[in-house]
């Protein structure tokens, strides 16, 4: 039996609309929260969307499955009942901190005592908003990476409060989902990928923009120096060029100007990475 049975999603953008798919692909039963009926047809494209992908890129997806898994997602523009019957609650609103804080202070009020609250956050730690929820025992982070059916960590971070029970449960859900748990023992921003990823782009830009090697001399050193697949310019055409522009424009001189290098030569072009077919590369 799994760890927890309705797991309702907040928010259906980039991150939340395969959550909630890839929880409903492995049998939990979903709720689809998001703020109003546009943005709900916008989810139902996206989890349609995601069921083709699966098709494709999922061994089992095909012969019903993916079909499957659309039919065990219900939806809501409400946000109590969004979490009236929910188990668990993920969180994937905007990365603004406002909207976390009132986000969770509506869901603290009206989830029942059972559910446990986590946050999709990427930059913002759980600490900044576990008052909001009124259970910080019960609330900490459970970090997804894009394309989650293929890149299936899901990175485990308490607080200083969380309630260690509650931190194996979570850790349970993650493997029951079909993750690759990531355990982490204390608060740390960027968690474990990105505490490892970003000085590693960041360096790639310096190297660029400096002048000192061409993002194909980098990618072929990394590659070959270290048996990894990708290089860190390959990485920046996957995460997408404007992303990494809206990073390093807010970074010190030599990140500002990789993100000017990036704007003029790459995004004015409608260069943006893999997603637009051409970026550092051409796909
Ligand atoms: P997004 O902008 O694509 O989606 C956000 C969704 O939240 C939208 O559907 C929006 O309508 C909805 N929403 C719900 N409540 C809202 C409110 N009160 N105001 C405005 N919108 C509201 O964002 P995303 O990229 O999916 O990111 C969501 C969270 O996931 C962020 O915390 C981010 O750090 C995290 N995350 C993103 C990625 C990524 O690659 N995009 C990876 C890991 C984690």
């Amino acid at each position: 039996m799994n760890t927890f049975t309705n797991v309702t999603v907040l928010g259906t953008g980039v991150l939340g609309s395969q959550i909630a798919y890839q929880s409903a692909y492995q049998g939990f039963e979903v709720t689809a929260y998001d703020i109003n009926d546009d943005a709900i047809a916008k989810a139902k494209e996206r989890f349609a969307g995601l069921a083709k992908t699966y098709d494709a890129e999922v061994e089992g997806a095909k012969g019903g499955k993916s079909a499957a898994a659309l039919e065990r997602i219900r939806y809501s523009t409400d946000i109590a009942d969004a979490v009236k019957d929910a188990d668990l609650v993920i969180e994937a609103v905007p990365e603004d901190p406002a909207i976390k804080n009132e986000t969770w202070r509506k869901v603290g009020e009206a989830a029942p005592e059972k559910t446990v609250f986590v946050t999709n956050s990427s930059t913002l730690l759980p600490s900044s908003f576990m008052e909001a929820t009124g259970r910080p025992e019960k609330f900490l982070a459970l970090h997804y990476a894009n394309r989650i059916w293929a890149m299936n960590t899901a990175e485990v971070m308490g607080t200083s409060k969380t309630d260690p029970e509650v931190y194996r449960k979570v850790v349970a859900f993650a493997e029951e989902q079909g993750m690759v748990p990531i355990e982490i023992k204390k608060e740390q921003p960027g968690y474990v990928l990105n505490s490892l990823l970003v000085p590693l782009l960041n360096a790639a830009g310096a190297l660029y923009a400096n002048g000192v090697a061409d993002p194909e001399t980098v990618d072929k050193t990394w590659r070959i120096g270290t048996g990894a697949p990708l290089g860190p310019f390959q990485i920046f055409d996957v995460v997408g060029l404007t992303t990494a522009y809206n990073v390093s424009i807010m970074g010190d001189e030599t990140s500002q100007k990789f993100a000017k290098l990036l704007k003029e030569n790459f995004i004015d072009k409608g260069k943006l990475g893999v997603a637009t077919g051409e970026g550092f590369y051409t796909y």
